[in-house]
């Protein structure tokens, strides 16, 4: 493994922070940005933070130079990850858009759709949101059935979606559909299904929000009746819907990359806020016991994250490591957010609104809402199935 960074690094690096210093501060002291509760302040937030971002030419530094971006390369999306990761910088309005959407729409789009979504995407105009999971179609996502059917120049839609984050404040979509009704009956699943991407204001399409675990309500579902989209709205052509949605994964990966950071100054502040309200709970051998087994587990995870990124630097699989950071990225998730409310006690447990909520009820929130990562980017089970079959290579039965 060689981690040096290259001078070109070093100043990419230098004038990333130079820029958040100057920016960060300004824009935390702005307040408020609109949007009344839950979801739609945090929405409202992050949409004026991408904004600056973008003004900054920092929204989308993977994009191409003509569309926004800076061509960044792999060490330099590192480096980035880290930085907002270190200065505890909000996160963007269109990540999906930014990371997954506006990458697939650069790689398969016409000249007309770039021209169309990709500026809306990278300044915040509107929001986007992606559309694959259904309700027997998750983990074993070519199962997916929402049916797109042509006539003319339009697809009629007819199915469902299901925990589609953001539907309901989202202008623009993109789903993957089945194009070819024989294709699952014919076992061959994965092909006959295509990208579309939807205006989710259109008539026949009926979105309602599913209250979390934690009451907001950040995911939906999706209803299609007779939904018409014009043909021009697809996206690479009919049939190669599989390989436009997976060949961004990558770009995922890359995304993730600042996570052991975060994790890292999180139980920094979780020992700070015990200081203040909990102290004795860090004289409690048991506590220290975890803090310590935590801060190892993510040193652990960093040097995982670092084998992979060396992998990717020398062209090679990131194979295992990718799928073992996801199950590591899980796991401390979960075990960090037990810690911090058994460290800060009673007051840990006290939700945001109340007056002596710690952190404005941060860790309370974090308790219920890290659930998620054992399903979210891939099922645990299904990542520890992958990891048994194909890297220990354990017989089936
Ligand atoms: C916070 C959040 C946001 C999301 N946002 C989006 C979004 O924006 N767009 C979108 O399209 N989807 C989204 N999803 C959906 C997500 O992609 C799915 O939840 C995920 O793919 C799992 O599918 P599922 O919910 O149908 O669960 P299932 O696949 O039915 O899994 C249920 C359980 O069964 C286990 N299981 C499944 N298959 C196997 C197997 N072969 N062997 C052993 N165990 C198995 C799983 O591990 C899991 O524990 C979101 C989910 C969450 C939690």
């Amino acid at each position: 493994m060689d981690f040096a960074y290259t001078q070109e690094d070093e100043a990419f690096r230098a004038e990333l922070r130079a820029w958040l210093d100057e920016n960060l501060a300004d824009f935390r002291e702005q307040g408020d940005f609109g949007g009344h509760h839950g979801t739609m302040r945090t929405m409202a937030k992050r949409q004026a933070w991408q904004r600056r971002l973008n003004e900054g030419g920092w929204a989308a530094i993977n994009w191409p130079k003509e569309w926004g971006g800076r061509e960044a390369t792999i060490m330099q999306n590192v480096i980035y990850s880290e930085e907002m990761a270190k200065a505890k910088a909000p996160g963007i309005y269109n990540a999906n858009g930014v990371w997954q959407i506006g990458p697939m729409i650069i790689k398969w789009g016409t000249d007309e759709q770039k021209d169309l979504w990709l500026r809306g995407i990278i300044n915040a105009d509107v929001h986007w949101c992606q559309g694959f999971t259904e309700p027997e179609a998750g983990s074993d996502l070519a199962n997916l059935r929402t049916m797109a059917l042509r006539d003319g120049d339009e697809y009629v839609l007819n199915g469902q979606k299901i925990w589609i984050s953001t539907a309901h404040i989202a202008k623009w979509g993109l789903f993957l559909v089945r194009t070819d009704p024989d294709a699952i009956a014919e076992g061959r699943k994965h092909e006959g299904i295509t990208a579309l991407i939807v205006d989710m204001e259109a008539p026949g399409i009926d979105v309602r929000p599913i209250p979390d675990i934690t009451r907001d309500e950040m995911f939906c579902e999706v209803f299609f009746t007779d939904a018409r989209v014009p043909v021009k709205y697809r996206l690479g052509e009919e049939g190669q819907g599989w390989l436009v949605a997976m060949g961004t994964l990558g770009h995922e990966r890359v995304g993730t990359a600042g996570l052991s950071i975060s994790m890292r100054i999180d139980l920094d502040n979780m020992i700070e806020a015990t200081r203040k309200h909990n102290p004795e709970a860090l004289d409690d051998p048991d506590l220290r016991d975890r803090i310590a087994r935590i801060y190892t587990q993510l040193e652990f995870t960093r040097l995982l994250n670092a084998r992979a990124l060396s992998k990717v630097l020398k062209g090679e699989k990131t194979w295992p490591e990718v799928q073992l950071a996801k199950l590591q990225w899980s796991y401390l998730s979960q075990t960090l957010a037990e810690l911090a409310v058994d460290l800060l006690g009673p007051a840990g447990l006290l939700g945001r609104g109340g007056p002596d909520a710690v952190d404005g009820g941060t860790w309370a929130r974090n308790y219920v809402f890290q659930r998620f990562t054992s399903i979210g980017a891939g099922a645990t089970e299904v990542q520890k199935n992958i990891i048994a079959d194909r890297a220990i290579q354990l017989p089936r039965k």
